[in-house]
């Protein structure tokens, strides 16, 4: 491979003799990998940044199993951070306290506000004093599409919900912090995506905050990504409202676009449709099979979805909709259907529960399919039987249906609710098995993996294409960018077994050499 200003040049043989008299002629650079494996990098098809990198920095209750492990991890953390104003942790698992969260099975740890995010990020499990520190009392309402947990006298219990999340939590901890905290979260989180082989990423809940924080970084030659963003909406009962939100997104595209920004510029804008199963909040067809048997809600109602859509469509932008519960999908795919235009690469977020002849109609409608395997790793699926039934569980990640359709696969991680790593969310992807806990032998729905090829395509090429970057970037070909990682441990026969073993050595970008995992690791490389 030759790189010339950052684009591939020539791929193919040069005899070995040749190589002496060429580096001289050319003044270039020769570098032996010495039998390493390259690959083009790795797009991450869905994420959220700055969450992600505030999350590498907060402490982790993902490996509790039950509440006493919870406790006494919280209380460990309360004693090793004396000086910090709020004590934030991340990876609580519902199923570990049977669901339920009450601000008084924490409250006597520590004085501080104690914040617990599920792993999903669709709830946050409080102590009475970050209630209290975010003003949510009797009298709060629950926002549209989300939900306060309450007693019977109207007092929040601990728990909040869904869109109550995004609309309280998350803007009071963001409120909370620096600005140079945040700018460090950023940075954080973009030094991890580099150590691990990505160069692109797709922003999935963009708004005015984050971006400004990223133009700052932009402005100070700090943004070591490319990035395309979806615009996040807020549902109202009010389509003005809803309205005037998609034309915000339009005019921030209209400024950074493919055209005049290509490596930092809005896609589009992300509609959240339902919730998750673990909580019961993403939207089935028929009930959940636990109490209250609700079938969980749809964020937006139907109509008030297709004008925002329409709208979208109409404006250029690309729509991505979250949608997890197979009503969801179905009510996604069914306002997707109905636009007047094609070819815009509209997509899907998750799609853990999509019924067979929806999954049909992803092919034939050109919707992307925006998947996130290592949400499908057995170990934390285990609650799904007894809460969707035996029978649901076979339309749970139908990836290999996705593909068979001739829909378009990305894949990303929904960083940070599911780990960033490649490797292990490819070998989900391709084995249906357990990357967390190789002792689980369960699988879920497990006739559905995608092949390794595929698998490396789709998170690298799918993901440029997701986005309409693939004539840049995503695929080692001539004439398009010098984007690529030399990995370890990969031997020629490519195997699952093979993708746990292997790291990231190097990762460059434009031709330019971002992330070494080691200096000078026997001066191989220079
Ligand atoms: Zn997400």
């Amino acid at each position: 491979m030759v790189v010339n200003d950052g684009v591939i040049e020539y791929l193919g043989d040069i005899p070995h003799e040749r190589i002496p008299e060429l580096e001289v002629a050319n003044n270039s650079r020769v570098i032996d990998l010495k039998g390493r494996t390259v690959f083009p990098s790795f797009i991450d098809g869905h994420t959220h940044l700055l969450q992600f990198g505030a999350s590498i920095l907060k402490f982790d209750v993902n490996r509790c199993r039950n509440l006493d492990e919870i406790r006494t991890t919280i209380a460990e953390a309360a004693r090793s951070a004396p000086e910090i104003n709020r004590l934030l942790f991340r990876g609580w698992r519902q199923s570990t306290t049977d669901r339920l969260a009450l601000a008084s099975m924490i409250d006597d740890i520590d004085p501080r506000p104690i914040f617990v995010d599920s792993h999903d990020l669709h709830s946050t499990w409080c102590n009475t004093a970050a209630l209290k520190e975010m003003g949510i009392d009797r009298n709060t309402p629950d926002p549209v599409g989300g939900s306060i947990s309450r007693n019977e006298k109207g007092d929040p219990t601990g728990l909040v919900n869904e869109g109550a999340v995004i609309t309280l939590v998350w803007p009071h901890l963001i409120g909370a912090a620096s600005r140079e905290d945040k700018l460090d979260w950023i940075r954080t989180a973009m030094k991890s995506y580099r150590a691990s082989g990505y160069t692109g990423i797709i922003e999935m809940a963009m708004d005015e905050g984050v971006w400004e924080l990223l133009e700052s970084l932009r402005e100070m030659s700090q943004l070591d990504l490319w990035i395309a963003a979806h615009w996040i909406m807020f549902p109202t009962e009010n389509d003005e409202e809803n309205l005037a939100q998609v034309q915000q997104a339009a005019n921030m595209r209209a400024k950074y676009n493919l055209d005049n920004s290509p490596d930092f510029r809005i896609a589009g804008i992300k509609i959240i449709c339902d919730g998750v199963v673990d909580s019961c909040t993403a939207a089935l067809s028929k009930p959940y099979l636990v109490p209250p048997h609700s079938t969980g809600d749809l964020n937006w109602t139907s109509s008030a979805l297709q004008k925002v859509v329409a709208k979208a469509d109409s404006e250029g932008l690309q729509i991505a909709m979250h949608a997890i519960g197979d009503a969801a999908t179905n009510q996604a795919i069914n306002v997707l259907e109905n636009l007047e235009t094609t070819g815009r690469r509209h997509r899907i977020e998750h799609l853990e529960l999509t019924r067979p002849e929806d999954a049909e109609r992803l092919g034939r409608l050109g919707i992307t399919a925006s998947i996130q395997p290592v949400h499908s790793d057995p170990s934390g699926l285990e609650a799904w039987p007894a809460l969707i039934g035996t029978e649901r569980c076979d339309w749970a990640f139908t990836h290999k249906r996705f593909h068979d359709s001739g829909a378009q696969i990305a894949i990303g991680t929904d960083a940070p609710t599911a780990p960033h790593q490649p490797f292990p969310n490819l070998y989900v992807a391709n084995t249906r098995s357990s990357v967390r806990d190789p002792s689980n032998h369960w699988k879920i729905n497990g006739c559905e993996p995608l092949s390794l090829h595929q698998c490396f395509s789709a998170a690298s090429w799918g993901s440029a294409f997701s986005c309409f970057a693939e004539s840049i970037t995503g695929s080692l070909e001539v004439g398009k960018r010098a984007d690529f990682i030399v990995v370890d441990g990969l031997s020629e026969d490519l195997s699952a077994q093979t993708l746990l073993l292997a790291s990231v050595a190097q990762t460059w970008m434009c031709g330019q050499l971002v992330f070494q995992r080691q200096a000078n690791s026997e001066g191989v490389f220079d």
